[in-house]
């Protein structure tokens, strides 16, 4: 559902950022092999380059001709190993004509300025061919793929130091409600901190986009309204609180008097059950107050769409939902290709018990070494727990229709 939509945005400028500055950005540009990848027979092993066709019997005597060091100057790669002979070689240093292999070290003995081969090799043994990882004009990266650091190795390796980006989309960050207050204020008795504000900036941030969080809006519809309003001036709202079914849960009512579209009003999931998708024009505010100023003609612009998520309050549905909803939207608008998202699996623990009906979202602890990766249900009081993900550091999936899960059986996992 979220991905339909998300196909429907895109990034609308791009910028030229030095290579490292690109990490976590979307290439608006192709990578492409500036020549060929080796671009020469490249040893893989420290040893001597050899014809293998001498090696058919072992031990075998080599006459040792000369010695090639990775970055030797080109003419030791012309020059050409006769029968019998053969020229030292290191890791990185290229092949000289005539020889078809590297023996490596370990399997030679030295005899005066020959060698003696204990193990023979097969043409095209412990080499790389000269284009073998890459062909010139090849394109490494494409347009759309977010700059990792294997991706800025590879951009680097065809002698890039700057890189062309999509910019970030920026992305409102909007918490409700009457209970918050901001990080650098004490709270009153029954007061709490915005954390929400905090960790959907820090999740827009790794999904490539550009937090801008807005005040807190109080349970009050005009303030909210007028909030909403400047939250849709960005690419992407993201609101928390005031979803759910409460007295005062606002939001729904005052994006539908901005004439929203919404697309769903809630998931079956847990946490995260009320979560909202949704578009609104940007500017919706102003067109109102038009509306109502002048009701008869006076065609407007058709206003630009802007997307929003209503997600819940709770500060792990908060995250939960932005994970699995609100990433893939800043991704697409960060210009990168649609990736699937990817839900490891690990050997369950210990039983777990939860009722049926939703697909579940569990703050678990993952741990094991190698192949063993097991993992166990973290204790937690609910969706309210912020605390409890300190303790865990992936979420358990259990399938709406699973009451009991055996130790032992394999679990798929929100990797967060
Ligand atoms: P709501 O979705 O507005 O009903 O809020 C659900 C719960 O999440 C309530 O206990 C709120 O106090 C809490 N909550 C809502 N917004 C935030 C926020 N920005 N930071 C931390 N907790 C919040
Ligand atoms: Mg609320």
């Amino acid at each position: 559902m979220v991905e339909q939509h998300a196909a429907t945005v895109s990034p609308t400028s791009t910028e030229v950022v030095d290579l490292l500055a690109g990490l976590g950005r979307v290439l608006s540009d192709q990578i492409v092999a500036d020549r060929d990848f080796p671009p020469f027979r490249r040893a893989t092993r420290d040893g001597y380059a050899v014809r293998a066709s001498d090696l058919a019997n072992i031990p075998a005597r080599l006459e040792v001709v000369g010695e090639i060091k990775a970055g030797a100057a080109p003419a030791s790669q012309t020059r050409t190993l006769a029968p019998g002979q053969a020229i030292g070689i290191m890791t990185g240093a290229p092949l000289p004509e005539g020889s078809d292999a590297v023996v490596m070290v370990e399997h030679t003995s030295a005899v005066d300025s020959a060698i003696e081969v204990t193990r023979s090799v097969k043409s095209g043994d412990n080499f790389v061919a000269r284009g073998a990882e890459a062909r010139a004009g090849q394109i490494l990266l494409d347009r759309g793929h977010r700059l990792d650091p294997a991706a800025i190795a590879i951009a680097a390796s065809v002698g890039k130091s700057r890189v062309q980006v999509y910019s970030k989309p920026r992305v409102a960050i909007l918490s409700t409600g009457d209970e918050l207050v901001e990080t650098d204020i004490s709270p009153g008795p029954t007061q709490i901190h915005n954390s929400n504000s905090y960790s959907l900036a820090a999740q827009v941030q790794n999904a490539g986009g550009e937090p801008v969080r807005l005040p807190i809006a109080p349970d009050e519809p005009m303030r909210l309204q007028a909030l909403i309003d400047e939250g849709l001036g960005c690419d992407l709202l993201l609101l928390t609180g005031g979803v759910s079914m409460g007295k005062y849960d606002l939001v729904e009512q005052v994006l539908t008097g901005l004439q929203a579209e919404f697309y769903f009003t809630g998931v079956a999931i847990q946490p995260g059950k009320p979560a909202v998708l949704g578009s609104c024009g940007a500017g919706a505010l102003a067109r109102l107050l038009a509306l109502h100023a002048k009701p008869a003609g006076g065609v407007m612009p058709a206003p630009q769409k802007k997307y929003f998520f209503g997600l819940p309050g709770n500060p792990v549905s908060t995250m939960v939902t932005f994970e699995l909803f609100a990433k893939p939207m800043i991704e697409a608008l960060a210009g990168q290709t649609p990736q699937p998202l990817i839900f490891p699996a690990a050997n369950l623990k210990s039983e777990v018990r939860t009722k049926t009906g939703l697909k579940r979202f569990l703050p678990a602890i993952l741990s094991g070494e190698f192949e063993k990766a097991e993992v166990e249900l973290a204790p937690w009081q609910g969706s309210g727990d912020i605390a409890a993900l300190a303790r865990a550091n992936c979420y358990i999936v259990i399938p709406p229709d699973r009451e009991r899960i055996e130790a032992g059986e394999w679990v798929s996992l929100l990797m967060r």
